[in-house]
């Protein structure tokens, strides 16, 4: 039911964010871990100061063997990147997630890239139609259109240094998009804070941070237009997979 697929993505997406966070915390335990080590030996046992150390270094352990059974719960470690033909994936995501979606939306799919290829990982694109889906779904109480588009677009250095990092190249742009509520300027500058949600109960806020996570690990770009009454449109890039540009440079080196 609907019921559980929200509370699926709920799950999901704390996993995510938790699975995020350990990392983090991970590669900050490590410096600690190694150097109150470290110190440790290099004081020995006898020096006033290696009881206040070990407590350090056995903290950190302990806070090591935390994060790994975090880790092991979220089980995202097991991200697969691969090349991906994204019209693929949405037709067949599209035809999963139709019951979640009320009668009076209409949905529209306009698919443009049949033939090329992303570098990415299934669940996680996944996840970001999901997400995408379901808040153009809340923003349109009274039913509405929404729009499901690709395209190949070329991006220039002017794009590229307006996000201020990433590659000019070509792109396949995903586009979401709504005939729902729309957002005003003080809410578009918050949506991807973890946790802001104007939903209140029925919101968890998470679901665009993890979408803006999962777009920075397949280092693509979003953007947002909203216009208050009229609707809502997210647009995603990917890095197209070019396979042939790396054999190419490789011969145009000898
Ligand atoms: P949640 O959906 O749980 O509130 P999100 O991170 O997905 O969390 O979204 C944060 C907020 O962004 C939403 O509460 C809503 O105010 C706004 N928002 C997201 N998508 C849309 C949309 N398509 N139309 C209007 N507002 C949106």
């Amino acid at each position: 039911t609907e019921e559980q697929l929200i509370q699926a993505q709920k799950i999901e997406a704390a996993a995510l964010l938790a699975n995020g966070i350990a990392h983090d915390f991970n590669n900050l335990l490590t410096p600690i871990l190694g150097f109150s080590g470290l110190v440790e030996s290099k004081l020995g046992a006898n020096h006033p100061l290696y009881p206040y150390v070990e407590h350090i270094h056995s903290s950190a352990e302990k806070a090591k063997e935390l994060i790994k059974r975090l880790l092991s719960f979220s089980r995202k470690d097991t991200t697969e990147f691969k090349p991906l033909y994204l019209d693929d994936l949405l037709k067949d995501f599209l035809e999963f997630i139709h019951p979640i979606l009320r009668k009076d939306i209409k949905i529209i799919t306009d698919l443009n890239v049949g033939t090329i290829q992303i570098f990415a990982d299934k669940n996680l694109i996944e996840q970001v139609i999901m997400n995408l889906v379901t808040n153009a779904k809340d923003a349109m109480p009274e039913g509405g259109i929404l729009k499901i588009s690709t395209s190949l677009i070329e991006i220039d250095e002017t794009f590229v240094n307006t996000h201020g990092y990433g590659k000019p190249g070509r792109y396949v742009l995903l586009s979401i998009s709504d005939t729902g509520h729309g957002m005003d300027e003080e809410v578009k500058q918050r949506i991807f804070e973890p946790f802001f949600t104007t939903k209140g109960d029925k919101g968890t806020g998470l679901g665009l941070s993890v979408v803006y996570n999962i777009v920075q690990q397949h280092n693509g770009y979003i953007n947002v237009y909203s216009e208050l009454q009229k609707g809502t449109t997210f647009e995603i890039y990917f890095p197209v997979f070019e396979i042939l540009q790396e054999n190419s440079n490789a011969r145009g080196g000898i």
